[in-house]
């Protein structure tokens, strides 16, 4: 569905945010693309969607170039920006401003959002909180069920509870012929609800693995003292961390482990999954 071979991308000639970047995305699965702040994840979503055109190497979304915003091309897309711009109307006129520019647009979505957000559709959109304004935006997101969905930290801003409706609401909306990407820093958030994962680190992507796939190479436990590890660190109930799955048995992938390990034993991670 979506497919970019080797992606380069700087916003400066000297300072590239993206180098060689390929990435094969595909349909019914809902990917967790994760890396820490700054290490490029809403220039690669930006790509992926046409607001930025790469310096070298092709993106291709449908077998098509983004960057041409052809409007078929755009009514099957949409994008979640982490910084909102909303509109200075009541959150009913924002929905019926947008909803016919997408063809598979879902009322009953609609409904199932607005009812388990608790939104309010005469409320002015400029009277709301941080998070009201951030369950609009998803609301608008989940309804308009394009072929591609792109969420950028789109749990910035949400109270636990409103995180917890968040994932539900996506979990329960999932199709088979829809690729959803959702950036985040915040791991522990994307956790039960995603398939697969993306670990972009310094300009590069260290692997695009689904859940099934690292928990066959790694596995999440216990460590004892002198055990080497890939990642480790101390916990209430002991010392947890990664190592290679040597046993054959899965354990559950744990977010938060799993990328602090892709980033701190960046190489092993690397050959590990792409041996
Ligand atoms: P992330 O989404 O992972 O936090 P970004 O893609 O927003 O990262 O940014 C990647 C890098 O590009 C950062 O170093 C950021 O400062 C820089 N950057 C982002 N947008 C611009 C811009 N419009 N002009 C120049 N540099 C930018």
């Amino acid at each position: 569905m979506i497919q970019l071979t080797d992606v380069s991308f700087g916003y400066r000639k000297q300072k590239q945010v993206l180098h060689c970047v390929s990435l094969d995305v595909k349909p019914g699965i809902i990917y967790g693309l994760l890396g820490k702040n700054g290490e490029g994840k809403t220039t690669l979503l930006n790509i992926m969607c046409g607001l930025l055109f790469p310096d070298s190497g092709t993106c291709r979304v449908f077998d098509e170039a983004p960057e041409k915003r052809k409007v078929p091309f755009l009514q099957k897309i949409f994008i979640l920006p982490e910084e909102l711009n909303l509109p200075d109307v009541t959150v009913s006129d924002y929905i019926k401003m947008y909803a016919p520019f997408y063809p598979s647009f879902s009322n009953e979505r609609l409904e199932a959002c607005v009812e388990s957000f608790g939104l309010e559709m005469n409320d002015a959109i400029r009277r709301l909180s941080l998070g009201q304004k951030k369950k609009v935006a998803i609301t608008l997101a989940l309804a308009a069920n394009t072929p591609v969905l792109f969420m950028d930290e789109p749990t910035n801003g949400l109270d636990i509870p409103s995180k917890s409706i968040f994932r539900k609401l996506l979990g329960s909306f999932v199709r088979e012929e829809q690729s959803i990407i959702i950036s985040t820093h915040q791991v522990r958030d994307l956790e039960s609800l995603i398939d697969a994962v993306i670990v972009l680190d310094n300009k590069e992507i260290v692997f695009n693995k689904s859940l099934d796939e690292i928990s066959d190479k790694l596995d999440f436990r216990t460590i004892e003292a002198n055990e080497q590890a890939l990642y480790s660190e101390l916990s209430p109930i002991g010392k947890m961390g990664v190592v290679r799955n040597d046993t054959g048995e899965k354990s559950q992938v744990s977010l938060e482990l799993l990328f602090n390990a892709a980033i701190s034993s960046k190489e092993t991670i690397k050959q590990i999954f792409n041996a």
